[in-house]
């Protein structure tokens, strides 16, 4: 599993709440490689309270002091910034940092993925070993996210793009039993069939005036012409009319069964 080949390195973090914040992040995305390099403050109980359940991320957590120990392995580095710096460098956004972690994990390399000190950042120097620099497009006026928060938009991307290359459905499909007919659009000369029978039963119930008809049928049809009726629920509304009709005649009505 490829996943397992991409690790979040968090730089000289300050509040422990942050970090229990990513691993919290992490574990919803399904990563669970965190690498710390000289946390100010770890273990920590903030830590653990804001991991809430991921406890399993924070119990085997690396713990090193520096950034080169942390990156040992790695074939691609990506160094998070929330600003621009002096010196260009190779920029990707999210969705492609995503899809560069996957397609290297996928190959069976070690990918690292850096974030930087709550107020500072990553140094220039730190951000020089990355290959890749990575901005989330934020609002230029307020550009730096919390430090779980970038984690958490970083790792959502990289299980969009893990998804993607497993063929598996980012949308959980719900199949009714009856998906067929419901996912079977009607066809016009059903609809013709249906506005005959529903303008007779308006007429039957005394809705429609057939002296004078106004604009009530075009109206009508514009209304379901809007409603992409499957063929269930043309049957339902058949159903309708035809019970509609009895009622008015003072036949016995039928319950729906279904
Ligand atoms: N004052 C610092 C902000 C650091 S925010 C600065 O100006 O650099 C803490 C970390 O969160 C950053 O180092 C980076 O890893 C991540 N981060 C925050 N906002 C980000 C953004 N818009 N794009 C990419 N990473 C971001």
């Amino acid at each position: 599993m490829s996943l397992q080949n991409i690790r979040v390195v968090l730089v000289n973090t300050s509040h422990p709440g942050n970090i229990g914040g990513a691993a919290r992040a992490m574990k919803n995305m399904g990563l669970s490689r965190l690498v710390l390099v000289d946390p100010v403050e770890f273990p920590s109980s903030e830590a653990v309270a804001r991991a809430s359940g991921a406890t399993d991320i924070l119990d085997a957590v690396r713990v090193v002091g520096t950034l080169e120990e942390a990156l040992v392995g790695c074939s691609v580095v990506l160094g998070t910034s929330a600003r621009d710096r002096r010196i260009p460098w190779p920029l990707l956004d999210p969705r492609e940092s995503g899809a560069t972690c996957i397609r290297q994990a996928e190959q069976g390399g070690e990918v690292a993925l850096v974030f930087g000190r709550e107020y500072a950042g990553l140094t220039n120097e730190e951000l020089q070993r990355c290959h890749f620099h990575v901005h989330i497009p934020s609002d230029p006026q307020f550009s730096s996210l919390n430090l779980a928060a970038a984690v958490q938009v970083l790792a959502y991307e990289v299980r969009m793009a893990w998804l993607a290359a497993h063929d598996q459905p980012s949308k959980q499909e719900k199949l009714e039993t009856t998906s067929l007919l419901n996912a079977q659009p009607v066809t016009a000369d059903e609809l013709e069939h249906y506005y005959g029978h529903l303008e007779q039963t308006l007429i039957d119930i005394g809705f429609l005036d057939p002296a004078k008809p106004r604009h009530l049928m075009p109206r009508l049809r514009r209304l379901y012409g809007r409603s992409a009726i499957s063929k269930l629920e043309m049957n339902i509304l058949r159903g309708i009319l035809t019970e509609t009709q009895k009622a008015v005649r003072g036949e016995p009505h039928k319950r729906r069964q279904d």
